[in-house]
Order: structure tokens, then sequence, then C-alpha cells
């Protein structure tokens, strides 16, 4: 999981950091808004902790561009604003959950974690497309209860795929999203890897589409599709 933080605390910014490494998350941070949104841009996230009261542009403002340009990614506002019409606006601003501050890093972890289970697995840790199912608390991918054997990348970018399924995924995001595993990506990696998925999903009614121009998207294949 790929979390970016949007705080211009430098102490709060360090605790979350930490608290959220440690626990096995992804974490780039950053205290300006701005900036926020070019990131976002630019690379994938699967969830945003974002301070409403920050140098440049409002938070409530970096929320509203999101929603504006259909970005869904759950949003948890962090304020020290303790007052109810910035908890309204935010919420119809789109925001998933809200944490008053001063908090428990203990609490904002719980939150973090719940937030992920409700906006990528429902109350459920599985999600499923045909006969794969993947586990997001374990990163495992199976299909009629077994193991499916792939690479490391390969595991990455289906597991990236299920959590997007019916939705298109940028190439650009996959390529960030493997680049991030470590390993230097050839020229054609992405397609290697999708080609040998998709000879390797045929038999588990889970089928990747090309969206030329775009990237990939994952879907349960239906009878004659
Ligand atoms: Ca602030």
């Amino acid at each position: 999981m790929n979390i970016l933080l949007v705080e211009d605390d430098p102490v709060l910014k360090n605790g979350i950091t930490h608290a959220l490494q440690k626990n096995g998350y992804k974490l780039t941070s950053t205290d300006s808004g701005n900036y926020a949104l070019q990131l976002l841009d630019v690379e994938d996230f699967d969830l945003i902790i974002l301070d409403l009261g920050l140098p440049d542009i409002d938070g409530m403002q970096v929320l509203r561009n999101l929603r504006h340009q259909k970005i869904a990614l759950p949003v948890l506002i962090l304020t020290a604003r303790d007052d109810l019409n910035d908890r309204i606006e935010g919420i119809k601003q789109g925001a998933d959950d809200y944490l008053t501050k001063p908090f428990d890093l203990g609490e904002l972890e719980a939150r973090i974690h719940a937030l992920i289970r409700r906006c990528y697995a429902g109350f459920n840790t599985h999600i499923q497309v045909g006969q794969l199912s993947l586990d997001t608390q374990n990163h495992e991918i199976t299909a009629n209860n077994q193991l499916i054997t792939i690479s490391a990348r390969e595991t990455a970018l289906l597991e990236m795929l299920i959590l997007n399924s019916g939705k298109v995924v940028c190439k650009d995001r996959i390529s960030q999203r493997l680049a991030a595993s470590g390993e230097a990506l050839a020229d054609n990696a992405i397609e290697v890897a999708i080609h040998r998925l998709r000879k390797r999903l045929e038999p588990y009614q889970a089928i990747i589409r090309t969206v030329r121009g775009l990237g990939y998207l994952l879907e349960e294949e239906t009878n004659g599709g």
C-alpha cells in the first residue's frame, strides 16, 4: 500500500511516517498542496492523508481538485480545526474519514487500516475477479484455492489490476509501481509481464484487455466475451 501524506507540521509528519513505515506501508510525504497534486498526476497511491491547513493551497482545495479529476482514492483528512463546518465541508467534498488533531498514532493506524479494507474490499479482505482471488492482507493471489505461482513483479502487477478491476490502469502508473519495487525496468518489461500474465490467467475467467494509448484493464470474462 502506497500512501501520500500531505502535512506541513514536521514533528507530526515524522511521527506519522515512522509509525506507518513500521507497519509496512510505503509513504511519500510533502508539505505542499500544489506538489501533492503534481504527485497524484504521476504516481499511483492507494490512500491520501491530507492536512487542511497547508502553506500554499488549502487541503480542501486539494480534495476538490482530486474529486474534480474523478480520482477516487480514499482520503483521510487531518485538521487542527475542531470545527463542525470543516467536517461537513470535508465530507461534502468527498473525504472518506476525518481525524481531529491532536490524535493518537494508534488511532490513525486503525483508521487507515479500516479505510483500506472498506475502500478496496468492502468488509472483506478478499477481492474476486473471475476465479481469481486477492487477499489484500497478505498479498496472495489464488485461483480455486490454489496459490498462483508467478514472479514478484507479475504479482505486483496483477495485484494492481485486481484492486482496480473494471478500470483502466495507466501504463505510467504501472511502471511507477514496478520501478518502486527496486528492479530496473526494461522498455518492454510491462508488455512482457502482461503477456505472461494473460497466458497464466487463461483458465480462470479473468482477462486483461489492452486499452490502446491508455493502459490495461482486468475484468471477468463473460460468456462470448
Ligand atoms: Ca497544517
